[in-house]
């Protein structure tokens, strides 16, 4: 099956997800919860769109912007936090649409090495 015959499901309902997900579990930094993105972190950098959920990591707007203005502490701490986030998020949202499953079992299988 290619890629594009798979489920796909339109931005504004992972733009939703995302933004309830960010304010539930807070900034991956810092913990807050007021002032939370969905900031772009996909798994795999060298790679596009098309990992669903897995593609944010909610980020307060303070390390959204540094990240987004290349700060590479920025980049090294949210790398670290992010794995522990996807851990979760896949632990806690397992009927959730995270990316597409093969995608998700990489990562849980990444994780759990
Ligand atoms: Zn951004």
């Amino acid at each position: 099956m290619s890629a594009f015959a798979r489920r796909k499901e339109t931005s504004s309902t992972t733009q939703t997800r995302n933004k309830r997900i960010a304010a539930e579990y807070g900034c991956i930094l810092t913990g807050r919860r007021d002032g939370v993105d969905p900031a772009h972190w996909p798994v795999r950098q060298s790679q596009g769109a098309g990992w669903g959920l897995l593609e944010f990591v909610p980020l307060s707007r303070y390390w959204h912007e540094r990240l987004d203005a290349g700060d590479p502490l920025a980049a090294r701490l949210v790398s670290t936090a992010a794995r522990r986030y996807w851990e979760c998020i896949i632990r806690r949202y397992p009927e959730e649409y995270l990316g597409p499953p093969e995608r998700v079992k990489e990562v849980m299988d990444e994780l759990s090495r």
